[in-house]
């Protein structure tokens, strides 16, 4: 019988962990009865300082493995550690805080197993209606700046609760970016990928863990590892102050000599050495940002930590 695994990282949710055993238990049973598929849980504790794992631990039902990790990674990371625990022949991702509907994970499943052409699918976060003006503009103007001239597109608004064959997971798998913009990898793995529309579920307790700061964070890793465009643009930026600081020489220089005008002299130099050197400083941050990647993947430190495995009794 194939074998579908579940992934679900975790970060403090004891209050949703009964609710999240009572669906998964539910979406095991539907799954065999539906495709014939047999589930294993894996559940990956991303340092939670609460007593999850032990909740956890005590409902989860049937083949569950949970990874703990030695401390806080991070959502994308835990991810990772989870699908390389997974040993389904489909492996799907969904939060342990039970935003993404049961429905929707049964027409992941059912749609996936239609077509035997599709790999991926993925599902799209439809919440455009309440998105603000400003929200939505720096949401294409990412999307744009990232996906310009990419021989692959990365969709807006699909995020990691998706269902993938095999051959998909290990492809990801292969991907070792220690800083991981995973909506950007889903896309560079290729694949034959669809997307489905869904309105994420209110969540069923606790708070978001991502905070503005951290979705700006992401939101640069995704630019630093996806985008060349803004040292592109600074270098044009550069040599078109460049030429225009020659043609003010030039200015200079003739009205001088051939008008004998006065030239204003300190007000020239204030403004042209603190737009350059305004300048000089956006773009050496800039440059510290891509270096910085650079370095944190030459360090070559292994992406996850793993404290303990926890198992279930049952086979597997
Ligand atoms: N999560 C995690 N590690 C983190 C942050 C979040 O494993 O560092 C988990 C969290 O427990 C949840 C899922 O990732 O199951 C999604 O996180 P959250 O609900 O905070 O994000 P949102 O749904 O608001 O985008
Ligand atoms: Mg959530």
């Amino acid at each position: 019988m194939a074998l579908l695994t579940i992934v679900a990282p975790f970060l403090n949710e004891r209050d949703s962990a009964l609710e999240f055993a009572t669906f998964a238990k539910r979406l095991g049973a539907e799954v065999k009865k539906l495709h014939d598929l047999d589930l294993e849980l894996v559940l990956v504790d991303d340092g939670s300082t609460d007593d999850s794992i032990k909740i956890y631990r005590e409902k989860l039902d049937g083949q569950w493995r949970i990874v703990e990790l030695s401390r806080n990674f991070g959502k994308e990371i835990a991810l990772f550690a989870g699908i390389e625990e997974s040993r389904g022949d489909y492996v799907m991702m969904v939060d342990a805080d039970l935003q993404h509907p049961y429905d929707v994970c049964m027409e992941l499943i059912s749609t996936l197993l239609a077509d035997d052409d599709l790999d991926v699918v993925y599902s799209i976060r439809d919440d455009r209606h309440k998105q603000s003006m400003k929200k939505a503009i720096a949401g294409s103007f990412f999307y744009w700046m990232i996906n310009s001239k990419q021989r692959f597109i990365i969709p807006e608004n699909a995020g990691d609760f998706r269902i993938m064959r095999r051959p998909a997971v290990d492809a990801l798998l292969r991907v070792r970016d220690r800083r991981r913009f995973n909506k950007g990898l889903y896309a560079w793995t290729g694949f034959r990928q669809k997307g489905i529309y869904y309105t994420p579920d209110v969540r069923s307790a606790g708070a978001t863990k991502w905070s503005r700061l951290a979705l700006v964070a992401l939101s640069l890793e995704g630019i630093t590892s996806f985008s060349a465009i803004p040292l592109r643009f600074v270098s044009l930026f550069g040599f078109v102050i460049g030429i225009l600081g020659m043609l003010y020489g030039l200015e200079i220089i003739i009205s001088t000599l051939i008008f004998g005008a006065d030239v204003p002299g300190f007000p020239s130099i204030m403004s042209a050495v603190s737009v350059l050197g305004g300048l000089n400083l956006a773009l050496l941050g800039l440059l510290g940002e891509y270096v910085w990647v650079a370095v944190s993947e030459a360090k070559d430190r292994p992406l996850y930590i793993v404290r303990r495995l926890h198992k279930s009794d049952a086979k597997g």
